[in-house]
C-alpha cells in the first residue's frame, strides 16, 4: 500500500449535527494540525444552531484544530429532518462552498444510513466539483460502516487525546450507548490494522484525480 502524503494549507469540514466532524475525523484534525500549524479551516454544520450543541462545537473543534486558522458557521435545519428542508440546505452548501476554495474536504460519506448525513454527502460531491473530498465514518446502530478507501494513521497517544475531547466537549452526548471510548478506540484500531499502523481513521473517497511533479 503506498502512502500519497498531503500539505493541505486550506480544509473545508462539513457536518450534519455537532460532534460529526469530531467523530468522523477527529484524530486526523489533531494530527493534521500539528504538522501543519497555521492551517486554514473553515466547518459548516447544519443543525445546532443557537443551543447547547452549538457552544459544544464550537469549543470542540477549537481543541480539534490546534494552532488553526479556524471558522465555523453553525446553522439550525432540523436534526433528522434535513431531506425534507432540501432546498434550504443546498442553498447553504451552495454558500459555503462559494466563500471556501479548500486543498482538503472532509464530509459525510453517500453511504451513511443517517438521511442528514446521506443528504450533506450528496450535496458536498454536487457543490465541490474539483476538490479532493474524504468521507468520514460515524459508528452508529445502524451498521453501515463503509468500506474504506482511504486511511490516516495516528498514534495511540492522539487517539487517546480524541476520545478525552470527545467526552469533555460533548457532555450532552455522553449518555449514548455508542459515545463511549472503547467504541471509538476499536473502530480506530480496526482501521489501523488495515493500514498497518497502530490506529488510524478511514475514510471513503469514490474519485481521486492524481499526477505527478
Ligand atoms: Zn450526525
Amino acid at each position: 500500500m503506498h502512502r500519497l502524503t498531503l500539505a493541505p494549507e486550506r480544509i473545508a469540514l462539513l457536518g450534519a449535527h455537532c460532534d460529526d466532524i469530531a467523530i468522523g475525523a477527529g484524530a486526523t484534525l489533531l494530527d493534521l494540525c500539528r504538522r501543519h500549524p497555521g492551517v486554514r479551516i473553515t466547518a459548516l454544520i447544519l443543525s445546532g444552531g443557537g443551543t447547547q450543541r452549538e457552544a459544544e462545537e464550537r469549543s470542540a473543534l477549537a481543541a480539534f484544530c490546534p494552532g488553526a486558522d479556524l471558522a465555523v458557521e453553525v446553522h439550525d435545519f432540523e436534526d433528522g429532518r434535513m431531506p425534507g428542508q432540501w432546498a434550504a440546505v443546498k442553498a447553504a452548501v451552495a454558500a459555503f462552498r462559494r466563500a471556501v476554495e479548500p486543498d482538503l474536504v472532509l464530509a459525510p460519506h453517500a453511504g451513511d444510513a443517517h438521511q442528514d448525513h446521506r443528504l450533506l454527502a450528496e450535496l458536498t460531491w454536487q457543490e465541490f466539483r474539483a476538490h479532493l473530498i474524504l468521507g468520514y465514518e460515524i459508528l452508529k446502530y445502524e451498521g453501515d460502516l463503509p468500506t474504506v478507501q482511504a486511511y490516516w494513521p495516528v498514534t495511540a497517544a492522539v487517539v487517546e487525546q480524541k476520545i478525552e475531547l470527545l467526552h469533555e466537549h460533548y457532555p450532552s452526548q455522553r449518555q449514548r450507548t455508542w459515545f463511549d471510548p472503547e467504541a471509538f478506540r476499536g473502530l480506530l484500531r480496526v482501521r489501523g490494522v488495515q493500514c498497518q499502523a497502530p490506529y488510524a481513521e478511514g475514510f471513503v473517497t469514490p474519485k481521486l484525480t492524481l499526477g505527478c511533479r
